[in-house]
């Protein structure tokens, strides 16, 4: 069966909904830095700090990124810890390193050409179809749509799609759908604004259809399901990974401990923790050159990821006669101050608050 059949909508009115689109984009739509600009690079870094994040989180870290890393040969050469660093706090690090590899593989593979179709960006690492479809019709007007989970909602609506979005079949005739929905010339303006709807009228749970400009066109506002569109796979639970986190001192440094450079936030500097699922190559105290003058409950913390929760307990154990050259290369015993210097994940911050905040440097009554 054809797009059109399956719809029931004609060519024609493909049309008539993305030109309306356009006029209430080019009417209404935001300034935003990185719709001030056609340079693919800028564009691809927004588009990446965007995923599952809010525009209003992203502003500041765009600008210190692209002050950092102007162009992809700069990005391309920094270190992952560099990235790391001004990504601390954005959330979904696998983001930044797969960023950081795109880049490399641009300079190296590409030799610094930056790809200019949506199929040549494929081939870039961590380059999906949405991303391919934004950075090629934002940067160079190539008329390809760009899909991701707003406007995977905004089409389901309009178009009264009842089926599970999540199913391949299912978005393919979407992307199908956006693609005959782009007017000649416009596609700027028109994936922009089925972006721009979906964050801030099309919405999830109840959109706001009083102000909606293709609400005269729209099958699931008619049909009055609107907050019921788009039918998605049931979200699993997050599972809950118990974990020891270990704040190592002697009053004066703590240890830091590298996680891999594959996985969970990799390459990224955490307190050091007990093994367990998430962090097989953990650590026990008793194997650490140097003497335990005793191990005390410290804080505890929750931090909630995509797929889990971690559920944490901060044991403090404080130490002396550190004989750190005999630490593992992925450790490091770093005098209290300098924490503000390695990139932290989220999940770690409370622990580092407490490096910080606890009169950390005199024992406590009774510890000696
Ligand atoms: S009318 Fe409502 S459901 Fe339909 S596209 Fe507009 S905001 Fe979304």
């Amino acid at each position: 069966m054809s797009t059109q059949e399956k719809t029931a909508v004609t060519p024609e009115a493909f049309l008539t909904i993305g030109s309306a689109f356009c006029d209430w984009f080019e009417a209404n739509g935001r300034e935003l830095p990185w719709r001030q600009t056609r340079d693919p690079y800028a564009i691809w870094v927004s588009e990446v700090m965007l995923q599952q994040t809010r525009v209003e989180a992203v502003l500041g870290y765009y600008s210190r990124f692209m002050e950092a890393f102007p162009t992809v040969e700069a990005l391309a050469e920094a270190s992952l810890e560099q990235v790391n660093h001004l990504w601390q706090g954005l959330g979904y690090y696998r983001r930044a390193a797969l960023l950081h590899r795109g880049a490399q593989y641009i300079c190296q593979v590409c030799g610094g050409r930056f790809p200019d179709t949506a199929r040549e960006l494929r081939q870039v690492p961590g380059i999906g179809a949405y991303t391919a479809g934004a950075v090629a019709s934002f940067a160079y007007g190539e008329e390809v749509p760009a899909v991701d989970g707003n406007v995977l909602r905004v089409l389901a609506r309009i178009y009264g799609i009842e089926e599970n979005v999540d199913l391949p079949a299912v978005r393919r005739r979407i992307e199908e759908i956006a693609q005959h929905m782009i007017p000649p010339g416009r596609v700027w303006s028109h994936n922009q604004a089925l972006m721009e709807l979906g964050a801030l009228v099309c919405i999830p749970g109840t959109p706001r259809c009083a102000v909606c400009p293709v609400a005269e066109y729209c099958t699931a506002r008619a049909r009055g399901e609107a907050s019921s569109l788009p039918v998605k796979n049931e979200k699993k639970k997050p599972r809950v990974v118990p974990r020891t986190v270990y704040i190592v001192t002697d009053g004066k440094h703590i240890l830091l401990h590298r996680r891999p450079a594959e996985g969970m936030l990799a390459g990224l500097w955490e307190f050091p923790g007990w093994p367990d699922e998430d962090s097989p190559r953990g650590l026990d105290p008793d194997t650490l050159p140097c003497d335990i003058l005793f191990q005390r409950e410290a804080v505890q913390a929750q931090h909630v990821f995509t797929h889990r929760v971690w559920e944490m307990r901060g044991v403090r154990v404080q130490v002396e006669g550190m004989n750190w050259q005999e630490l593992d290369e992925d450790y490091r015993w770093i005098p209290r101050e300098e924490l503000k210097n390695f990139a932290l994940p989220s999940a770690m911050r409370a622990f580092a608050a407490y490096v910080r905040d606890a009169g950390f440097g005199a024992p406590e009554q009774g510890e000696e």
